[in-house]
């Protein structure tokens, strides 16, 4: 995982909705899962071969998995064993691999921010006031005399009636974006905009998106600790230095020049300079019917890029499905990590610089094995169930975004899936959590199975922090296939919320992308035996079922889901 946040497990099912056909329809409310007896018993959950996986892919060297590097063939190769040793077939037409080119775009030589047009020109600095980077694979990124145009939030929503860019041609102009949604600050979630729950328009890489789309020049996004739920220096580390991103036939040249962010001071100057006021402005964006602003103002910036490309791959395989082998339900989870990092004094061996990601996410491919050679010995599903070990993950979701922009099999054929991102390695919980909260239909199969096992659904901590964006799930749920992500709760049946708080307590401050993040023979593999048990339950039931569980009606994702239904051949339907 990389970005704050979601460090217990991390599970993603997702799913199409609408009949394929004739009598298979929605997924009534309180639909039943088959009655075990029905469904055949469920096999035994490996724990023996997690335990070896965990152990070998965790080892030294390995080298903490970075990707792209030397290491990387040996650590195909281990993952290729272990799926054919689960019973899985080539995944991709054939070959198990599924090859992912990246780019990698490093930005120096910064020009200051020079806005002009009013009096003076105003000149901010790179690094202390803003920072910026290209999505285009480009030596040079320069922005020059661009208008100036505030879009509030940057949101074109149709389904909600919303459109920051109404009335305004943005072509070669720069758009200046507010972070977050324009109900942030609202304490409940019942706002057009889910209240203070982020929803996918306030994530910074929509507004960059939305901006590209409308054909701007540059994007600046107006940074603010409060609704960005990080301070500028998060902002800063992570845009200084090397950026990843897949390559694309058309180097990016769709994406604007420049994208950056902006302080907030170096706002308020900007709009003063317009003689506007931002507290105004911010507070018209938030109503309805809001219009773009052009500040009558231009700005310059640029920069110089060194770029590199690579490849690393993902690993695919499969179990075809008997009836409905075009159907597919995925799993999957990242097989990447950091590789070398900086030692940790305090670490249990303080000369240690491998971040080796026993947690992330050695055991999360421990499980996607396990899922396999569980559903291997139950015997073939009517769907094909699809195997991917990701990579480039802690690159930012990159394996993912690969797989998802290349589909092997077609999105409007995905059912859904589960994703595991760092299951941690304590005791079974009586709860578990929905990230992202009630977005799909395949809530109601979740609550069922919780019931089923007489666990409690427990609502997320921290719904503004976006931790349903954040992780290898949101790649697919980004192109309408649903999504919806479980975690273990804390409140373990051993010891309660005060033990399941400190577990991960004990895992964020000393573990998590650090080199102390290490196998163990004492690890408690009970818990993670009960994620497996459920996630298995969760994923049999949509490869032996034909239902197509859809997004919630105002769902930002829903009419992404039913054009690509209503444009599909066979797969999903819109209904
Ligand atoms: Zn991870």
């Amino acid at each position: 995982m990389k970005h704050l946040l979601a460090f217990a497990a991390l599970v993603t099912l997702g799913v199409c909705t609408a009949a394929s056909g004739q009598d298979d329809g929605p997924l009534p409310k309180g639909t039943a899962l088959r009655p075990p007896q029905d469904a055949g018993a469920t096999p035994d959950v490996p724990v023996p071969l997690m335990q070896a996986i965990t152990k070998r892919l965790s080892a030294d060297d390995f080298e903490g998995r970075a990707p792209s590097t030397a290491v990387e063939p040996k650590i195909l190769d281990y993952i290729v064993a272990q799926f054919k040793a689960a019973g899985l077939q080539p995944g991709n037409k054939g070959q198990w691999l599924q090859p992912v080119p990246t780019v990698e775009i490093t930005g120096s030589h910064h020009t200051p921010l020079v806005v002009s047009g009013a009096g003076a020109p105003l000149s901010f600095a790179f690094g202390a006031d803003y920072v910026a980077g290209t999505y285009r694979v480009t030596p040079r990124s320069q922005v020059k005399d661009s208008e100036l145009v505030f879009v509030g939030y940057g949101i074109n929503a149709p389904e909600l009636g919303w459109n920051d860019y109404a009335g305004v041609d943005m072509k070669g102009k720069t758009a200046v974006i507010l972070v977050n949604d324009p109900d942030y600050a609202m304490a409940g979630e019942d706002g057009l905009f889910k209240g203070r729950r982020m929803t996918y328009y306030g994530r910074w890489t929509y507004k960059f998106e939305e901006a590209a789309r409308q054909g701007a020049a540059a994007a600046l996004i107006v940074h603010d600790t409060f609704p960005a739920a990080y301070g500028w220096n998060v902002v800063n580390s992570s845009w200084t230095g090397a950026q990843y991103s897949v390559q694309k036939p058309n180097d990016g040249m769709d994406q604007t020049i420049a994208n950056g962010w902006i302080q907030k001071p170096v706002a308020q100057a900007i709009l003063k300079a317009s003689g506007k006021d931002l507290a105004g402005l911010t507070a018209a964006a938030q109503r309805k019917g809001f219009r773009a602003v052009p500040l009558g103002l231009k700005v310059s910036f640029g920069f110089d890029n060194a770029i590199r490309r690579a490849t690393s791959n993902n690993v695919v395989g499969v179990l075809p499905g008997t009836t409905r082998p075009d159907e597919v339900v995925l799993y999957s989870a990242h097989w990447d990590h950091l590789g070398h990092c900086a030692p940790v004094k305090d670490s249990a061996k303080p000369a240690d610089d491998i971040c080796n990601g026993a947690v992330d996410n050695a055991d999360g491919v421990a499980a996607l094995t396990a899922l396999a050679k569980m559903n291997a010995e139950a015997g073939p599903a009517a769907r094909s169930q699809v195997f991917v070990a990701l990579t480039l993950e802690e690159s930012g979701l990159l394996g993912s975004e690969y797989y998802g922009a290349n589909p092997v099999y077609p999105l409007d054929h995905t059912v859904g899936g589960v994703n595991m991102d760092a299951l941690l390695p304590v005791g079974p919980a009586r709860s578990y959590t929905m990230t992202g909260g009630d977005k799909s239909e395949l809530a109601d199969l979740y609550r069922k199975a919780l019931a089923d096992r007489a666990l409690t659904d427990v609502p997320e901590d921290h719904p503004e922090r976006g931790g349903y964006y954040r992780s290898d799930h949101f790649s697919l749920a980004k192109r309408g296939v649903p999504m919806f992500s479980v975690e273990r709760g804390n409140d373990l049946a051993n010891g309660g919320v005060a033990a399941g708080e400190k577990a991960a307590q004990e895992y964020t401050d000393h573990r998590y992308h650090a080199p102390a993040d290490e196998y163990s023979p004492d690890w408690d593999w009970s818990g993670i035996a009960q994620d497996v048990e459920l996630y298995y339950a969760l994923g049999r039931e949509l490869a032996d079922g034909t239902m197509w569980p859809n997004w919630r009606k105002t769902d930002e994702f829903r009419a992404i889901r039913d054009k690509a239904c209503a444009a599909a051949t066979g797969g999903c339907h819109p209904r």
